[in-house]
């Protein structure tokens, strides 16, 4: 895999989550070569879905929406694949007058995984090639060798011409040399935690509960056991997201007591008493801070349900001069349709031609 500066251009992209796998994938398409290197064993960064014995459970993004004509053409193709389906479901919220949380209606077209949401980074993922379970650890910039790549044992992984990172900003600004021209743009905290739980429980009768937007401790709740692989006579299967700032004051709790915690929030606001924790997942930079938000528009996905969107960079993030650029959720608003147009952006500036 390790390339050399006397081939024209060789691409390193760091990181194959939503923003790096659909920049490879069009780099590739447009017969530009490219390695991915990832740090896990999978593909989808925060878009993962956990096979739990023979359940497949979202434990990140639980859907997203599209509202860029760029992007739904995306979403048409993962229709047609089969991937993807809208999810058809009426937001619920809490009610102190309620027993049950009550729904909330709203026009936002959200779409899930038929398999898990991880379906779509596998379908970006077809064909590339992915170096996994290699964390980059150090950038090295040579003005002749251009990029080395060098991983937590000190080997060297390759040189390349180009590099692309297309990690959260708070990895990105730890990684890059301090020569890169956008560098010190790259704000120093930019995402906040979540605690996520996947709890398997008695089944929640007469009742069309899928997706529940929480209060101050749990942000959002949501119901897998429509999904395909997950159908279930007698039991249910719930995601529990913790809220950002209860995520943040317990970040180092152990796991059995925050699996506690959401059973205990799930018996007092669903009345469900039967219940088994099956995954515990702390996700340190889960979605993009409350304070890191401007005024600008509404957003309506679970990220960020209920407050503004975030400012975005306006241009994408390049050092033409060393031949780096940045990418991901965060230079576009967070969210996984954010990291898809970061990708397209940067396709479309005279980064590489
Ligand atoms: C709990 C949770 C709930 C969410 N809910 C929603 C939702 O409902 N709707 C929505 O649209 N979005 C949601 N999101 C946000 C959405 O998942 C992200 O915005 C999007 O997936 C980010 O994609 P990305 O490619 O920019 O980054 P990532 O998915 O973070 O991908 C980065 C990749 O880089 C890898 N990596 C990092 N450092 C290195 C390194 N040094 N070397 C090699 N590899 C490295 C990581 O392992 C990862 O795979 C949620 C996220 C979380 C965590």
């Amino acid at each position: 895999m390790t390339k050399t500066t006397d081939s024209p251009t060789s691409v390193a992209i760091i990181g194959a989550g939503i923003a790096g796998l659909t920049y490879a994938n069009r780099l590739l398409a447009k017969g530009i070569s490219c390695q991915v290197i990832e740090k896990s064993r999978g593909r989808g960064g925060r878009v993962n879905t956990r096979r739990i014995s023979e359940l497949k459970l979202d434990l990140g993004a639980q859907y997203f929406t599209a509202r860029t004509p760029t992007f739904q053409n995306q979403v048409a193709c993962w229709l047609e694949e089969g991937v993807i389906e809208p999810w058809t479901f009426e937001p619920h919220v809490l009610c102190p007058e309620s027993r049950l949380p009550i729904p909330s209606p709203d026009n936002e077209i959200r779409y899930i995984g038929t398999q898990g949401l991880n379906g779509i980074a596998h379908s970006l993922a077809n064909g590339l090639p992915i170096k996994f379970s290699c964390r980059v650890a150090e950038v090295l910039h040579n003005p002749v060798k251009g990029f080395t790549l060098v991983d937590e044992f000190q080997q060297v992984i390759g040189h390349f011409t180009h590099l692309v990172t297309a990690i959260p900003a708070e990895q990105t600004k730890a990684l890059l040399p301090t020569s890169i021209t956008y560098r010190d743009q790259i704000p120093n905290h930019l995402h906040s935690p979540c605690w996520a739980v996947a709890i398997c429980s008695e089944k929640l009768d007469h009742s069309n509960i899928e997706g529940v937007f929480g209060d101050e401790k749990v942000r959002w709740i949501s119901r897998q056991t429509r999904r395909q692989d997950n159908h279930h006579q007698d039991k249910d299967y719930w995601l529990v997201h913790f809220a950002p700032d209860w995520s943040n004051q317990y970040q180092n709790a152990s796991k059995s007591w925050v699996a506690q915690q959401a059973m205990n929030w799930l018996r007092e606001k669903l009345s469900l008493k039967q219940q088994q924790s099956l995954h515990c997942h702390f996700w340190r930079y889960a979605n993009l801070a409350l304070d890191s938000l401007s005024t600008q528009n509404n957003d309506a996905t679970e990220a960020t349900e209920g407050i503004k969107a975030p400012s975005q960079f306006a241009k994408p993030l390049i050092d033409f001069q060393h031949q780096c650029a940045s990418i991901g959720d965060w230079t576009q608003g967070g969210r996984v349709e954010g990291a898809f147009e970061s990708a397209i952006k940067l396709l479309d500036s005279p980064f590489i031609n």
